[in-house]
């Protein structure tokens, strides 16, 4: 039997680009010889035209599956209902404006093929976008992946194919604030990269508003990092150990030379900044283990058993 390949897709008010986006997709998927494949797009919530469209293709084409929200919930979670659905040996996110190359879907297949679990797509390049836009995503995926306790690989978005067993693992989280890749880097799994120029969005504007750029940075800072927490904690011992010293200092100050009573005013507020921030911390560290228990990841995966 012919492995399937579930190629999922996200759409936003994608009329101008959507037409030929599926000629493009379906193109490429059809030339992978030896794969029967579905293509799933999940509508989250067009307000254009685009449902009228993807009712027209799903009309011609059996293989087309459509799923539509009742208002925009946000790409990841557009990208999750397509998880949820997908019947495939393997499934491919991409999206729909063609920045990522269908062309590219071959290739990681191919990967896929040769062992790797999940095959990411790393941008060698980004073409036609705003400066302010490469500048902030570069500067974004370094920051990332300094702070995460996970490696989450620079400069790679949601373009990727993952393994049945890695989508099975998906479909068990369902915490609210997703961050696929951080989620994917989470998991573990042999992930292989596979290099691409991202092009221009072929048709239309960004749907990704500054405003939802910057909730997806927040989610993938507060889902994979324990660091803002600690930062108070961290913080805090320094003032209280600064303060601690300054206290030594005017001890040694008051028993010789003597000091302005003002200096003790001073070092008692340093003081106790110093440990309100520790308190913060530590409360900080109770929150962090409250929202491990109610998020319910797995506790382990397991990859493989002989
Ligand atoms: N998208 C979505 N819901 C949203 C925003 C975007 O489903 O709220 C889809 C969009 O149609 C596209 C993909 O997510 O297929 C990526 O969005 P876009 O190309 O606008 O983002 P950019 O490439 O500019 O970061
Ligand atoms: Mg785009």
């Amino acid at each position: 039997m012919k492995k399937l390949l579930s190629l999922i897709v996200p759409v936003y008010n994608e009329e101008e680009v959507l037409p030929a986006s599926y000629e493009r997709m379906s193109a490429a998927m059809a030339a992978l010889e030896g794969y029967d494949y579905e293509i799933i797009y999940v509508n989250d919530g067009s307000r254009d035209g685009t449902m009228k469209q993807l009712r027209k293709i799903a009309g011609e084409h059996a293989d087309v599956h459509v799923v539509s929200f009742s208002r925009n919930f946000g790409h990841q979670l557009a990208v999750t209902a397509g998880m949820d659905r997908a019947k495939g040996d393997a499934l491919i996110i991409i999206d729909a404006d063609l920045q990522d190359p269908p062309e590219v879907i071959a290739r990681l297949v191919e990967a896929w093929e040769q062992g790797a679990d999940i095959a990411y797509g790393k941008r060698l390049k980004r073409e036609g976008e705003t400066i302010f836009k490469k500048l902030t995503a570069f500067c974004y995926y370094r920051l990332l992946n300094a702070m995460s306790a996970y490696p989450i690989p620079l400069d790679t978005g949601d373009f990727r194919l993952l393994d049945r067993k890695v989508a099975d693992v998906f479909l068990k989280m369902r915490e609210h604030n997703r961050f696929l890749r951080g989620m994917s880097g989470w998991m573990g799994f042999t992930s292989v990269p596979v290099e691409y120029v991202r092009h221009e969005r072929q048709a239309g504007k960004t749907k990704y508003t500054l405003k939802k750029m910057l909730r997806l940075a927040f989610d993938g800072i507060l889902g994979f990092s324990y660091k803002p927490m600690s930062l108070a904690l961290y913080f805090g011992c320094a003032v209280m150990g600064v303060s601690l010293a300054g206290l030594i200092a005017l001890i040694v100050l008051a028993a010789t030379i003597g000091c302005a009573p003002w200096l003790w005013a001073v070092d008692a507020l340093v003081l106790l900044n110093g440990i309100t921030l520790v308190a913060i911390g530590i409360q900080g560290a109770y929150l962090n283990r409250v929202y491990d228990e109610v998020r319910q990841r797995p506790l382990y995966i397991v990859a493989e058993e002989l």
